[in-house]
């Protein structure tokens, strides 16, 4: 697949003047809860009201969504409030059924856009319905995972396309529930500048203190729009409770949010600028915190070197690690003087962390 402008269309069709909004809760649970919500958002930014029906978990014994039943909860919600109405697919009797009741846009969840044998058989299903459908990244970071089943839906016939950006699952524990991993949708968005690329902080965060700033983050990235878990009462929702936020948050969030709309040269310099600027600060943050990692193990070594009596300078090592580093410096355009000056600065720091270790 390449870019292609009509992959846009449906989103520029809304024709709002601020990023798309999705939002409602995590779950469907009761018919009240879902109108209810729904009325909350009725005249915010959110154009798109979602419930999850059918709940994919990672394990078994959570709650497993209300089924079907919950679909006609959802077409009230429609009918009383105007708002559109999107829930998750998983299989084409899913789509079936989401199609019965006037589901406008559906999405794949990340545990299904890994599986080629289910985006086709969801893809086969939606044939020819002119359906918005937007896929959510798979849960490992696999860009051509994700763009194979974009391609999946487009050669169906499927051209209302989108994705979702909702991080990456690692094991290790971050300050997140899925890692951004921001390299990742920005290639996309260079590969496919018409792909509406929309947000998923609720579930990047799996908190809701981070949402405003992830949010903030995409905003500048020049995402088109967000999806976000909101909840009446979040602490008490039936799933995800801890990164759900109300729509009274919702709203102040979205008068508080950056939003670049304006247009002309100038913009357009000063849109394209700050994009590279966020670009730089997310590998920023990536250096920051890969430097802390690599410190934590030179503090596990001192350690190590503590308890075996051992010297903390070992200039062998040191200098075949340099040695390695100049190559591979060579292979990225940096100079030999640019990665001494870095990797010297880096070894005393963590030399200062071994002598503090060793003299405790
Ligand atoms: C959801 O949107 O509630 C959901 C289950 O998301 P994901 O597929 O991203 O885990
Ligand atoms: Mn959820």
């Amino acid at each position: 697949m390449e870019n292609k402008k009509e992959l846009g269309n449906w989103l520029n069709n809304f024709g709002l003047d601020h990023p798309l909004v999705i939002a409602g809760p995590c779950s469907a649970e009761t018919e009240e809860q879902v109108l209810r919500i729904a009325h909350e958002l009725k005249d915010t930014d959110a154009t798109v009201l979602r419930a999850g029906i059918w709940k994919p978990r990672t394990r078994p014994g959570n709650f497993e969504g209300v089924g079907a039943l919950g679909l006609k909860w959802l077409q009230k919600a429609k009918e009383e409030t105007g708002m559109l109405i999107a829930t998750e697919v998983a299989n084409a009797n899913h789509v079936e059924l989401a199609l019965k009741h006037d589901v406008d846009v559906l999405w794949i969840g990340a545990r299904t856009t890994v599986s080629p044998f289910i985006v086709q058989e969801i893809a086969d299903a939606l044939k020819g319905t002119g359906k918005t459908v937007l896929v959510k990244n798979p849960v490992n970071p696999d860009l051509a995972l994700w763009l194979g089943a974009v391609e999946r839906l487009y050669t169906a016939d499927i051209k209302n396309l989108g994705v979702i950006h909702r991080g990456f699952s690692t094991y290790e524990k971050t300050r997140y529930r899925n890692n951004p991993e921001w390299q990742l949708p920005i290639d996309l968005q260079n590969r496919f500048p018409d792909l509406p690329l929309i947000l998923d902080p609720s579930h990047i965060a799996g908190r809701r203190d981070i949402i405003f700033d992830l949010c903030q983050t995409a905003l500048d990235l020049n995402y088109d729009g967000l999806m976000i878990e909101t909840h009446y009462d979040p602490d008490n929702a039936w799933s995800d409770a801890a990164q759900q936020i109300t729509p009274s948050t919702l709203i102040k969030f979205m008068d508080d949010l950056k939003i670049r709309k304006e247009t002309g040269e100038a913009t357009e310099f000063k849109n394209k600028i700050n994009t590279l600027r966020t670009q730089i600060d997310v590998i920023d943050h990536q250096l920051i915190d890969m430097l802390g990692k690599r410190m934590k193990i030179a503090d596990d070594i001192g350690l190590l070197k503590k308890s075996h009596n051992v010297a903390v300078l070992q200039t062998k090592r040191w200098n075949e690690i340099l040695g390695k580093m100049i190559l591979q410096g060579e292979e990225k355009n940096l100079s030999e003087e640019f990665i001494l000056r870095v990797f010297k600065a880096v070894h005393q720091e963590s030399i200062n962390h071994q002598d503090k270790i060793i003299n405790s």
